[in-house]
């Protein structure tokens, strides 16, 4: 197969290599016709056939291994071995041509969505996942049948570990999360934003990953070589062999540069001319509390609760209970040693539904969100508020509330804080009773009237990834609009120095928690607008304390406030990417 290259959006940094693993195999959508009597022994032996050539492409898989591949690729490759000798798909379908006549395509489907519905009955989570595998043993006897498999590389390209890349037309931040403990090399999505949430839990995990790639899935073929490009946005479909190489050398470079950096972890972050910056980490579980304190967080910024709510099926009594919730956020508490742990409260709707069988809103993004959904469902938001204030007398507990923009919203929630610490007392359970408050500030009208917050809040965290989608009116999920998504667009500059410089005036703490803090190119803007405290993913914490360590603030103050008074897209970009060096 001739290599190919294809360009999406770059959401998480660095080089995978590796066979492309489709996590959703195209639909299985086959023709349909009737065999002739007379020549079903025929097609009966053209399905026979179609599962020997995918024993031997499985064969061939497994032979080409290197020796130091994870245990999974080979236990996958077991997997559907075992699928495709099983009388249920070696067998029946064949019986299915005999008795019925269908075409052998026809009775392979029957058979599948047949064992597909008898899997969807099973209790079991595991065997429950094993339908994914049989479609895919099914895809791939379709692709011999159909005369469009692919070609294995007869040679192993790769000399080292063989990673897999994940190509799926689309992943739920759910199911990102799934993979939080498995090693896949990298991810390829044909839709998704810079900054949907799919693409931060990719970031999360620190895997190359390219979203936005329009029919990737369609155009790569399961086990095809890639190689993804995860700070371009490009994956390469069956690389030549020199191509190979330069990519892998720099994928060495990388993993030294970071090495490198990993150095930093104990050092603090100071600039030249001495103002000591806050570092902390966004996480979206409690286990992240590990990664973030080995990368030296001072603490959690932004802890997404609403990843424990998640891909749960079924609704409100599937729900984390009570006790479910306070020991994740103690777990956090407990893991971060005295540091301080900013739990948001549940950030549910728009592209994080509660269900994904859940219908959802005409426009999600604009509807039932966050504080709006806490709100409406009081007592899913009391249940949570209890588990937070109960966590809170573990350890250095802060909440944090989405989405706000309406003072009555901001007052309901305080009110509802004062109710959830009164139902504990009398409950004779222990918080802290003056755990800070503070509020998102992620919608436009929250920016332009930020004196709502300065009287009522402690604390205020800007989320840039939301402000951007609402002040550019840009779903950050959706691919076809991502180039409009401009962090450096004059509307979001202004407003993102005018809460910086309010909040100093006013004497409120402000934090950046949105994916901007965590970007490199961004952080001397960012220190020159006067934000002192940044909380980003844990992995990207070393390189943005690099580039404090270098950066000198009376030099950058002075050069952004020239990018402030600067309109024109090109000559901001240009500007940015020069402060601090003049
Ligand atoms: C944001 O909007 O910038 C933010 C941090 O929240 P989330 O990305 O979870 O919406
Ligand atoms: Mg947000």
């Amino acid at each position: 197969m001739a290599s190919f290259t294809l360009h999406g959006i770059p959401v998480s940094r660095g080089i995978a290599i590796g066979r492309a693993h489709l996590l959703k195999p195209a639909a299985l959508d086959v023709k349909h016709y009737l065999i002739p009597e007379d020549q079903v022994e025929a097609e009966v032996s053209r399905l026979q056939n179609a599962i020997a050539t995918v024993h031997k492409e499985l064969q061939t898989l497994w032979n080409e291994l290197p020796k130091d591949s994870p245990a999974e690729v080979g236990a996958f490759i077991d997997v559907h071995a075992l699928i495709l000798s099983d009388p249920m798909i070696a067998e029946v379908p064949l019986d299915i041509i005999r008795t019925r006549h269908y075409n052998a395509e026809w009775a392979l489907v029957t058979q599948i969505d047949e064992l597909s519905a008898q899997f969807d009955e099973i209790g079991d989570p595991y065997l429950r996942e094993r339908k994914a595998d049989i479609q895919q043993v099914g895809e791939r006897v379709l692709k011999v049948l159909t005369g469009t498999a692919a070609t294995l590389p007869k040679q192993d390209a790769d000399g080292s570990a063989a990673h897999m890349v994940l190509v799926a037309h689309d992943i739920s931040p759910a199911d990102m999360l799934q993979f939080k403990d498995r090693s896949f090399g990298g991810f390829v999505t044909d839709v998704g934003g810079q900054n949907s949430h799919t693409a931060i839990v990719a970031r999360s995990l620190d895997i190359p990953a390219a979203v936005g790639m329009y029919n990737a899935s369609a155009l790569i073929a399961q086990d095809d070589w890639v190689i993804v490009d995860g700070d371009a946005g490009v994956v390469i479909v069956d690389p030549p062999q020199v191509v190979l190489e330069q990519y892998r050398e720099r994928q060495a470079r990388l993993m030294r540069e970071r090495k490198k950096l990993g150095k930093l972890k104990k050092t603090p972050a100071i600039t030249k001319d001495g103002t000591e910056i806050t570092l902390l980490a966004n996480i979206e579980l409690p286990e992240d509390c590990t990664a973030a304190v080995e990368a030296g967080a001072s603490g959690i910024g932004l802890f997404r609760s609403e990843f424990l709510f998640m891909g749960r099926t079924g609704y409100v009594g599937k729900l984390p209970s009570e006790d479910e919730q306070f020991e994740a956020y103690r777990k956090a508490v407990t893991l971060m040693k005295g540091r301080p742990v900013t739990i948001r409260t549940l950030d549910i709707g728009a592209d994080k539904p509660l269900d994904t069988a859940e219908q959802t809103a005409l426009n999600p993004a604009l509807g039932l969100r966050a504080i709006r959904y806490c709100l409406a469902e009081p007592q899913i938001f009391l249940m949570q508020l209890r588990a937070i204030l109960r966590a809170s007398a573990y350890g250095p507990v802060r909440l944090l509330i989405p989405m706000l923009s309406h003072t009555s919203e901001i007052d309901q929630a305080l009110v509802m804080i004062e109710q959830a610490k009164g139902q504990l007392r009398d409950a004779g359970k222990k918080f802290d009773p003056l755990i800070p408050v503070g509020a998102m500030i992620e919608v436009p009208a929250a920016a332009l009237a930020l004196p709502m917050f300065i009287k009522r809040m402690d604390f205020l965290s800007v989320g840039t990834n939301d402000l951007i989608q609402y002040t550019l009116a840009i779903d950050r999920v959706d691919h076809e609009v991502a180039h409009l998504y401009n962090p450096l667009h004059p509307a979001i500059l202004y407003l993102l120095s005018h809460i910086i410089s309010t909040g100093a005036r006013e004497n409120i703490p402000v934090a950046v928690c949105g994916e901007m803090a965590g970007d490199t190119k961004l952080t001397r803007l960012l220190l020159g607008m006067g934000l002192r405290e940044f909380s980003m993913h844990p992995t990207q914490l070393p390189s943005v304390k690099n580039e404090i360590l270098n950066s000198d603030l009376t030099i950058l103050g002075m050069q952004t406030r020239k990018i402030l008074r600067t309109m024109d897209p090109v000559a901001i970009a240009e500007s940015v990417s020069q402060l601090g060096t003049l």
